[in-house]
């Protein structure tokens, strides 16, 4: 199974938001060996839920709290995501660790509140340039595994993405060499730390049509996860097509 995730950060509305579905869903029907996962903005979630209930596409949120309600001013909630339809909940993006200051700790804690809830785990990962400039990138994605997935239950589902920051939205893509030698150690991990041998792991960063073909030959690379280039939807059908 080859799924293909579209990250949307803060961009589209709802109107936005179900005028691409409208389309993506007339053009786009997933072959069944294909998943495609959608994550839209919070405030466009029960758009996308409305919108898509009868399709076969998921969709998910980009964050989450570790709780499923309370006093969590300004937080997402991942029951609220399940009694909507979604299906998937994205943790530890770069973005919320830069901005966001979130740590490997609080990672492993919503990891593991999204798999109790019967959701699917998407753990990003992935070193930073200088990180990689040192020589740490293999350490760096070992620690984040670890500490990241210390709370999660190896008999639910996770999909790791990995996601060089350095490669994200800069329209520098990491070569065939650099995302093997990743993708490689990310599965050596997970074996590792007792996870099973089909957990997916995508790559993600500046993945575009004219790329992702060659990128999707490479040993372990599972699919995508795509910024930029799901926003549009003939850039991102390609994309599912490769
Ligand atoms: C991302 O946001 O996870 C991402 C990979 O973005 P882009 O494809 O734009 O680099």
């Amino acid at each position: 199974m080859k799924i293909f995730a579209a990250n949307w950060k803060l961009h589209k509305n709802p109107k936005e938001t179900r005028d691409f579905f409208t389309e993506f869903l007339k053009q786009v029907s997933p072959a069944t060996d294909r998943e495609i996962v959608f994550f839209p903005s919070t405030i466009c979630l029960e758009a996308t839920s409305q919108i898509l209930s009868s399709s076969k596409i998921k969709w998910g949120a980009q964050n989450c709290y570790f709780e499923a309600k309370g006093a969590f001013t300004g937080e997402t909630s991942a029951q609220t995501v399940k009694d909507l339809g979604g299906q998937y909940v994205l943790i530890g993006h770069s973005e919320r660790r830069a901005i966001f200051s979130e740590n490997d700790e609080l990672i492993a804690k919503k990891v593991s509140f999204v798999q109790s809830l019967g959701l699917t785990a998407m753990l990003c990962i992935g070193e930073t340039l200088a990180q990689r400039e040192a020589g740490d990138t293999l350490k760096v994605l070992e620690h984040q595994l670890q500490i990241g997935l210390s709370k999660a239950d190896k008999t639910k589902a996770l999909v790791v993405a990995y996601e060089p920051v350095w490669a994200i939205g800069t329209g520098k893509i990491a070569t065939s060499v650099q995302v093997a030698e990743a993708h490689l150690a990310v599965f050596q991990n997970l074996q590792k730390l007792g996870f099973q041998a089909t957990t997916p792991i995508l790559y993600g960063g500046s993945v575009k049509p004219e790329n992702s073909k060659e990128l999707l030959a490479i040993a372990h690379v599972d699919g995508f996860l795509v910024g930029g280039a799901s926003l549009e939807v003939a850039s991102f059908k390609a994309i599912c097509q490769s």
